[in-house]
């Protein structure tokens, strides 16, 4: 059954009294074990962490069936993403990509003076595999994939993706954001990593801040070809990645029991923010694989997200171009959600 005395505050440190619905965070909090590793090493704290690293590197190695060279382990997810954009701008300077999508590569891309390509988000609000294909040219540098997709949540057909990326990459190296894999339904027959194993031009990039709950503790790792694992390696290695993060991440991926908790978890409350919309004739991103969903609010953004926190809660403060009157809730705890289906009875009543 549900622990729920080990669910963490929802606004921690910060007392503004909203539930937090706005980040994509874990609600359901850290597991127990990394927990309880973490506290066993906290008088450990005065040796470098450079060894462990290896340690986790040679985890990450036998889980994915990739070989050691190809890991590049950073603080959260976030540093390759933007490590890449650079990259991308060292290496021809181009990405095809989709709006909408997670913002790091794109965003970070264009901030470092790239050339992006935003191909629309098909009638399901899925990539359009095939428009991304035929806007890749010779000369792209790159194409960034989010699998599930934030903010739809929507997941690809793991052997559509597949075949796309076994093309796509002889021409344009493919680049795919799993940051929400572990929570989708398909979990792990859907993971591309072996694609990486065989050797195809890709970049798997996952983290431990979605499913493990540790987006605090800051750690991430990507998969991609040896030569430029090590050339990114150096440039990312920034001093390294923080001991306890480490040792809980390792403990968290040992705890599958809750890991597969999680998931179902997840999907329980999803379900219940998916039939509200559905309850209340608001169109959304169907079938979520994320914890989050994504629905047309029928209202400026801006104007939802007021009345949301007037009563309570905190929903995403962005938009995306050409998605004004959409916005994405985040899977909070039971109570979290049953506030949340409270506040959107209330705001369409
Ligand atoms: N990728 C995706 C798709 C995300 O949604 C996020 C965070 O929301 C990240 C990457 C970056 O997270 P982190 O730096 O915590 O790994």
């Amino acid at each position: 059954g549900m622990k729920t005395e080990h669910f963490p505050t929802a606004t921690p440190n910060l007392n503004d009294g909203l539930i937090r619905l706005s980040s994509n965070e874990n609600a359901f909090g850290p597991s127990a074990k990394a927990v309880e590793a973490m506290q066993g090493e906290l008088f450990n704290l005065n040796r470098y962490a450079d060894a462990t690293v290896n340690v986790l590197v040679k985890k990450i190695a036998e889980q994915e069936g990739v070989s050691e060279e190809q890991i590049v382990v950073t603080n959260g997810s976030s540093p390759i993403l933007f490590g890449y954009a650079d990259w991308i701008t060292k290496n021809g300077n181009k990405l095809v990509t989709s709006m909408a999508t997670y913002e790091g590569i794109p965003r970070g891309a264009e901030f470092m003076g790239a050339d992006v390509t935003y191909v629309p988000l098909d009638a399901n609000m899925d990539f359009d595999l095939d428009a991304i294909e035929a806007a890749v040219t010779e000369d792209t540098t790159a194409v960034y994939i989010c699998n599930p997709n934030n903010p739809t949540g929507r997941a690809l057909d793991p052997v559509k993706l597949t075949e796309f990326a076994k093309r796509v990459s002889q021409k344009a190296q493919v680049f795919i954001d799993e940051a929400y894999i572990e929570m989708s339904d398909a979990y792990p027959a859907n993971v591309q990593s072996k694609l990486a194993a065989e050797g195809y031009n890709v970049v798997i990039c996952r983290t431990f801040s979605k499913i493990h709950a540790m987006a605090g503790q800051r750690l991430g790792y990507a998969i991609m070809p040896a030569e430029q694992a090590k050339q990114m390696g150096r440039m990312l290695r920034m001093g390294g990645v923080n001991y306890l993060g480490l040792v809980a991440g390792m403990a968290s991926m040992d705890d599958h029991n809750n890991l597969n908790v999680m998931r179902e978890r997840i999907k329980t409350e999803r379900l219940k923010l998916t039939s509200t919309a559905d309850a209340l004739g608001r169109p959304y991103a169907k079938n979520p694989q994320g914890n989050f969903i994504y629905m047309d609010t029928g209202m400026p953004h801006a104007e939802f997200a007021e009345k949301m926190k007037a009563l309570g809660i905190k929903v995403v403060g962005r938009t995306w171009p050409g998605y004004d009157t959409w916005s994405r809730i985040s899977i909070g705890t039971p109570e979290e959600n049953d506030a949340c289906v409270s506040a959107l009875k209330a705001v369409y009543a």
